[in-house]
């Protein structure tokens, strides 16, 4: 991997500027059902009160995720997104010389992060492509790859962006090989939309194990991508660890109300789940038959293979106003990623997929 910075993908309001509004944007895993209108109403009130700063502590919210973990609020930190939290992560755990852990095709944050800092990654392989986990995470790897120097492993259940899972079980024999020094960060950003038999938060096994960090995000299911809201649940000197380089007002106004007010909103979450977990199962189908080999995903996307350089695809896909994600920066040339979008994005993209799968 040769992921020095995060790429974003794309220039929405210069997509914008070229296609006007039939733009279908599959590019990063945004919610298709669009923000809670009681996130909305909650964001437009609290928007009068833009002159104050926010909450530093956060309280309403961290109060709400406490309740909602059954945790103490000095467990919850609440991030500019999860990816600030993950970054931050790094920074306070590694140095140049020290160790990072995560997964050969894991989020490009774990490696990002980690050479932020300055310290080396150690990618460890994946499932093979045969398996039923394709390139998923081996969590049984792990332990081997473990040195005085490891100071943090980074997983993702379910993973970006291969889409695929570990069960609940397979964690928790890994946290019982893990010395107890070593932070096991479970990066959680899907877990919405997870509906696999094993599939379990490992927030369950926070009192089992103090070395184990949680991150959560209100960008998928919650669709606050743009209000930038994540949080992690931790044993409390971790979180005090990071309160301690965290920005006081790091989460703003508006990002603080909205997300309060999505979590009550859960008309809007099951109408999202429920909506994602159909068209999945559509796209895949779709995509299946049209030959490709579609990841099993438990996520909001699904990485495809189109057993050929996919750059040709996604150049025809992107003249029909179709965004995807490329895989070249992940060295997986001949996938895509692509957002499961609501059911009219999904006509047009299975559409689009028809003409342009032939593209050379
Ligand atoms: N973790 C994973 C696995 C992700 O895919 C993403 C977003 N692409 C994030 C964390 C970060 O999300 P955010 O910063 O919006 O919370």
């Amino acid at each position: 991997q040769k992921l020095v910075a995060y790429d974003p993908g794309h220039d929405l309001p210069r997509l914008r500027e070229r296609f006007g509004d039939i733009i279908v944007e599959l590019g990063s895993n945004e919610n298709g059902w669009g923000t809670s209108p009681k996130a909305v109403e909650a964001v437009v009130k609290a928007a009068r009160d833009s002159f104050r700063y926010p909450d530093p502590l956060g309280l309403g919210l961290r109060a709400r995720l406490a309740d909602k973990h059954d945790c103490s609020e000095e467990e919850i930190v609440l991030g500019n997104g999860s990816h600030e939290l993950l970054m931050q992560l790094a920074q306070v755990f590694a140095e140049p010389g020290d160790e990072v852990i995560y997964s050969r095709y894991g989020f490009a944050v774990y490696p990002i992060g980690t050479r932020a800092v300055g310290a080396t990654g150690i990618a460890v392989d994946p499932f093979p492509r045969d398996h039923a986990m394709p390139l998923g995470t081996d969590l049984s790897q792990i332990p081997k790859a473990i040195t005085e120097r490891t100071k943090i492993i980074f997983v993702a259940n379910p993973n970006n962006p291969t889409g695929t899972h570990f069960r609940i079980e397979d964690l928790k024999a890994l946290l019982q090989q893990v010395p107890k020094h070593i932070p096991v960060v479970v990066d959680e950003a899907y877990t919405e939309f997870a509906n696999a038999e094993g599939l379990e938060s490992a927030i369950s096994l926070r009192r089992e194990f103090a070395n184990l960090v949680v991150s959560r995000t209100f960008s998928k299911a919650y669709g606050l991508a743009g209000l930038r809201v994540g949080y992690l649940v931790a044993h409390r000197e971790v979180c005090e660890l990071i309160n301690r380089l965290r920005e006081s007002f790091n989460v703003n106004l508006l990002g603080l109300a909205a997300a309060e007010a999505a979590l009550d909103d859960h008309e809007h979450l099951a109408r999202v789940r429920e909506g994602v977990l159909t068209q999945r199962a559509r796209i895949a189908e779709a995509l299946t038959q049209l030959g490709f080999f579609v990841f099993p995903s438990q996520t909001n996307f699904l990485l495809v293979d189109f057993h050929r350089r996919a750059q040709p695809i996604e150049d025809a896909l992107f003249e029909r106003a179709v965004i995807v994600r490329p895989m070249v920066p992940y060295g997986l040339p001949n996938c895509l990623r692509i957002t499961v979008g609501n059911p009219a994005e999904t006509d047009r993209l299975i559409a689009s997929l028809i003409e342009a799968k032939d593209a050379a």
